[in-house]
C-alpha cells in the first residue's frame, strides 16, 4: 500500500502545474527591482551632477578671486618698478650728456635724481663706470668707494648692451634684503660706460602683503620672469632666490602665463589652487589658496546631500527588496492556492474541474495543429465489493495507488492525469493515436495488476478514444467514445482496454 498521511499522498503532488501566475508576479518583482535600481541610479548620476557642477562654480569663484588679488599685487609692483625705471632712465639719459660733468656736485644731483627715486623702500640710485666702481650716489655727495664689478646687476650690461631693466636676485644690499634695478648707461659710440643701479627694499613688499586679508595658508610668490623667487608670503629665505624651474617633479607649464593650476606646488606639500597673473613687467605674481580652503564649503554641503542621497538609496532599496519578498510571499501563496482549488485532495492528481479546462484547452490546440488527442478513461473494477470488504479507507488507499500507477506512466509534460470522480481516473494524451493510447493503457493496467498481486485484488478497466478534431465536434465526443469503450470494456469482462473506433467501436483487448 502506499502512504497517506492526513488523508493525502505527500510525496505526490500535481504533475504540471500553472506557473504563469507565479511567471507574472516574478516579473513584477524584478520590474520593480530593476525600476527601483534605475530610479537610483538615476538620482545618484543627476546629484553628482549637481554636486560638481557646485564644485566647479566654487573653483570658479575661488580662482576669479585669486586672479583679482594678483592682478591688484601685480599693477603695485608693476607701477613702482615703473616709477623707479623712469627714474634709472633719466639718470641714464643725463649721464651721457657732456654738460654733466662740468657741472658742481651738488647741481649735478639736483639734475639726476627727482624724488621718486628717494621714496620710502626704494634705495638710493646709484652711478658704477666702466670698472664697477661707485662714481655718483644720490646718498651722499661724497660716496666712500665702492666697487660692484662682479655683481650679476653689473655684469649683465656689461657683457649684453640689449639687457634693458635688469632685476637681480634677491641680495643683501646695504645692509637689508632688496632686490637691485639696473640699466646700463651706453655712451655715443656703443661705448660701455657703466650702470644705474638702485633698489626695492623687501619691506617694500612685506607692507604690500601686510596691507592684504589673507589666510595663513594663502600664497603669494613674486618670480622673475626665469623663475627665480623675489618674495614669498609666508616669508622664507630657503625659497627666496631658488629659481622654481630647478625643480624636481615640477612641471614648468603649471605656472604659464595667465592661467590657474590645483594641485600640489613646488614649494611645499599643501595642494591649492595658484593663479599667476598675466603681464608684462620684468617679475610677475602667483597666489595660491588650498584646495582644501577652496572646496571647504562645497565638501560641507556635499556630505550633508550625500548623506541624505545615501539615506534615500538605502530606503528606496530596502522598501523595493521588502516589496519583491512580498511580491514573491504572494506568488508562493498564490501558487499554492491554484494548486489546492486545481487538485484532487486523495490522489493529488488534477480535479475535475482542471481537466476541463485542460481538455477544453488540447482539444482547441489539437484542431489548430490538426493533430490527434486521446483520452483515457480508467474505472477501477468491482469497487463497490472491494469498499464493502475492506472498508472505505483501505479502498481511498487504492485509489492512490491508482493514481500512481497512472502518474508512472504518464512521462511527457503536455500529458494530463486527472481524477475524474469517484474511483475513475482520466488521463489525456496530446498527439497521441489511439494505438500509442492504448499502449500507455496497457501500460496502466499492466502496473496496477502488477501492484495489487498479493492478498487483495484490484484491476482496471480502460476505455481508449482517440480523436483529430473536426468540423461540428467537441471534446465531449472524444468524452463519450472513450466512456462508451470503457463501457465496453466493463461488458467484456472487464481488466482490459478497449479502443474506441470511430465511429463504431472495436473491441481490440
Ligand atoms: P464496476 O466494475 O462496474 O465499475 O463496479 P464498481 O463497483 O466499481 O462500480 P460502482 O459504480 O457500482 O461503484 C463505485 C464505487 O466506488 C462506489 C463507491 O463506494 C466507490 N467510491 C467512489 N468514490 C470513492 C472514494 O473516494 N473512496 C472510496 N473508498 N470509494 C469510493
Ligand atoms: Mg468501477
Ligand atoms: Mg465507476
Amino acid at each position: 500500500m502506499f502512504p497517506v498521511q492526513n488523508g493525502k499522498l505527500e510525496y505526490f503532488m500535481p504533475f504540471r502545474r500553472g506557473n504563469s501566475a507565479r511567471r507574472r508576479w516574478r516579473l513584477s518583482a524584478k520590474l520593480l527591482i530593476v525600476s527601483s535600481v534605475a530610479t537610483v541610479i538615476g538620482f545618484s548620476a543627476i546629484c553628482a551632477n549637481v554636486m560638481l557642477d557646485m564644485r566647479r562654480g566654487e573653483e570658479e569663484l575661488a580662482r576669479q578671486t585669486l586672479e583679482n588679488l594678483a592682478a591688484g599685487i601685480d599693477a603695485d609692483i608693476s607701477r613702482n618698478i615703473e616709477l623707479y625705471d623712469l627714474s634709472l632712465r633719466a639718470v641714464v639719459s643725463n649721464m651721457v650728456m657732456p654738460e654733466i660733468q662740468h657741472v658742481s656736485r651738488e647741481l649735478r644731483h639736483l639734475i639726476l635724481f627727482d624724488h621718486a627715486a628717494t621714496a620710502q623702500h626704494f634705495g638710493a640710485i646709484q652711478v658704477f663706470d666702466a670698472n664697477g666702481d661707485l662714481t655718483v650716489d644720490a646718498a651722499s655727495l661724497d660716496p666712500r668707494p665702492e666697487n660692484r664689478g662682479d655683481e650679476d646687476y653689473f655684469t649683465v650690461h656689461r657683457d649684453n648692451p640689449g639687457a634693458g631693466l635688469y632685476v637681480s636676485r634677491p641680495m643683501l644690499h646695504r645692509g637689508a634684503y632688496a632686490i637691485v634695478l639696473s640699466r646700463r648707461i651706453t655712451g655715443e659710440d656703443g661705448r660701455f660706460l657703466g650702470i644705474v643701479a638702485g633698489s626695492i627694499r623687501f619691506s617694500y613688499f612685506h607692507e604690500l602683503f601686510g596691507r592684504l586679508n589673507l589666510a595663513p595658508d594663502d600664497t603669494i610668490t613674486v618670480l622673475r620672469r626665469d623663475r627665480t623667487v623675489i618674495m614669498r608670503k609666508p616669508f622664507d629665505l630657503d625659497i627666496i632666490g631658488k629659481n622654481l624651474s630647478e625643480r624636481p617633479r615640477w612641471k614648468a607649464d603649471n605656472l604659464k602665463e595667465g592661467s590657474s593650476f590645483a594641485g600640489t606646488g613646488p614649494v611645499d606639500a599643501t595642494p591649492r589652487l595658484y593663479v599667476r597673473r598675466a603681464g608684462t613687467s620684468p617679475l610677475f605674481v602667483v597666489v595660491g589658496k588650498p584646495l582644501e580652503t577652496v572646496f571647504n564649503l562645497w565638501r560641507t554641503e556635499a556630505i550633508r546631500i550625500g548623506a541624505i542621497m545615501a539615506a534615500l538609496i538605502v530606503f528606496v532599496l530596502s522598501t523595493a527588496i521588502f516589496l519583491a519578498r512580498e511580491i514573491g510571499r504572494r506568488a508562493t501563496a498564490e501558487d499554492k492556492l491554484e494548486e489546492l482549488a486545481t487538485t484532487d485532495a486523495l490522489t493529488g492528481l488534477k480535479n475535475r474541474r482542471k481537466f476541463d479546462i485542460e481538455i477544453d484547452v488540447e482539444w482547441r490546440r489539437a484542431a489548430r495543429q490538426g493533430s490527434p488527442l486521446a483520452l483515457l478513461m480508467i474505472d477501477a473494477d468491482h469497487f463497490k465489493a472491494f469498499n464493502d470488504t475492506y472498508g472505505h479507507q483501505a479502498g481511498d488507499q487504492v485509489l492512490v495507488g491508482i493514481a500512481i500507477c497512472i502518474s508512472d506512466s504518464v512521462r511527457r509534460a503536455s500529458d494530463c492525469t486527472a481524477r475524474f470522480g469517484g474511483e475513475e481516473f482520466a488521463v489525456l494524451l496530446p498527439g497521441n493515436a489511439a494505438m500509442d493510447a492504448l499502449q500507455v493503457a496497457e501500460t496502466i493496467r499492466g502496473k496496477v495488476l502488477q501492484w495489487c498481486e498479493g492478498e487483495t485484488t484490484t484491476t482496471v478497466s480502460i476505455g481508449v478514444a482517440s480523436m483529430t478534431p473536426g468540423a461540428g465536434q467537441d471534446w465531449g465526443d472524444l468524452i463519450e467514445a472513450a466512456d462508451r469503450a470503457l463501457y465496453a470494456a466493463k461488458a467484456n469482462g472487464r481488466n482490459q482496454s478497449v479502443v474506441a473506433s470511430l465511429p463504431q467501436i472495436a473491441l481490440v483487448a
